[in-house]
């Protein structure tokens, strides 16, 4: 079938489609399709996929996109929540037999394992389908994003986008801008602009377990705004009766006690990590980061 030569032969599948279907693409799936043969090809070429791959797409849709990938992948999974378009899909995608699709959401769905994810995500699942993708092993994603919150990767500690998420990104991956797209490279048109990003997973990065400093992190960006010495005082008074001896044992000499939670670097959040964990011991600090998870 090969990947899409024109825009307006992807315009005419996606308006074809959907009469067939005789659906309305739905928003609260965020279902707005991208009509630009250009800008596929583009995320396609950032993958630099090749035979030996194992490509992963979350949100098949009408296949815009999936027809590529399928065409440059070794094995290509494609997880969609919508039942009409996985039927669509299995149809649509028949021709290729490295592509298997899952019908499901993404977030809840166990991931199988992939090599490069390539992906017009709905928004309204950015933040925990990002969490997720990063604690898999994968060499590369190229993600399109609603551009505000693509901007978060990006932010410096200090300024009103720095949040869990710059972390944590920061902390498992090497992030970089690629493209803004224009609402009018898709349909129906989205009311706000988007973001191309790639996402390399770190080899190496801090000498910490990543699991256990994301819930101290959760649990401090909830408050993002407090001091480190506000926070603290109130998590731990939270789970001991002992909160003058804790006060005293915990918060002598442990670093960036007056800092303002979303002013701290990445290494300054895990200093301050591997220093409290140390002085409140395994059930402490279990009892406390557990609040996070509730
Ligand atoms: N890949 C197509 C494209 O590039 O035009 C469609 C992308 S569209 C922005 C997002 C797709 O994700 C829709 O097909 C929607 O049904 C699907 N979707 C929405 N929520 C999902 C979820 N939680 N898990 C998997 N797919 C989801």
């Amino acid at each position: 079938m090969g990947c899409w030569d024109s825009s307006s032969a992807i315009k005419k599948h996606v308006f074809d489609s959907l009469k067939k279907l005789n659906i309305s693409p739905s928003k609260h799936k965020g279902q707005n399709f991208l009509i630009d043969s250009n800008i596929i090809q583009y995320q396609v070429k950032q993958a630099e996929i090749n035979h030996n791959d194992t490509v992963l797409e979350i949100g098949g849709g009408l296949g815009n996109l999936s027809r590529c990938l399928a065409e440059e992948a070794k094995k290509l999974f494609i997880i969609e929540v919508d039942r009409r378009m996985v039927s669509f899909l299995q149809e649509f995608m028949s021709c290729y037999s490295n592509t298997e699709i899952l019908q499901g959401d993404a977030v809840k769905t166990e991931l199988p394992s992939f090599t490069k994810c390539v992906s017009n995500l709905p928004y309204q699942i950015s933040s925990p389908i990002t969490f997720k993708l990063l604690e898999h092993d994968f060499e590369i994603a190229i993600l399109m994003y609603q551009k505000e919150f693509a901007q978060r990767f990006f932010a410096s500690p200090g300024t009103r986008d720095y949040s869990r998420i710059s972390v944590m990104m920061n902390l498992k991956a090497s992030c970089k801008y690629l493209k803004t797209v224009n609402p009018s490279l898709f349909f129906p048109k989205p009311q706000v602009f988007s973001s191309i990003v790639s996402v390399k997973k770190k080899e190496k990065s801090l000498d910490i377990d990543h699991n256990d400093f994301g819930q101290f992190i959760t649990l401090l960006f909830t408050q993002r705004k407090k001091t480190v010495r506000n926070v603290l005082v109130n998590l731990i008074k939270r789970k001991s009766k002992q909160s003058i001896l804790i006060d005293y044992v915990v918060m002598d000499n442990l670093p960036h006690l007056e800092r303002r939670i979303f002013s701290l670097t990445i290494d300054e959040l895990a200093d301050l990590y591997s220093v409290l964990k140390a002085k409140l011991g395994e059930d402490l600090w279990s009892a406390m980061t557990s609040l996070s998870t509730r």
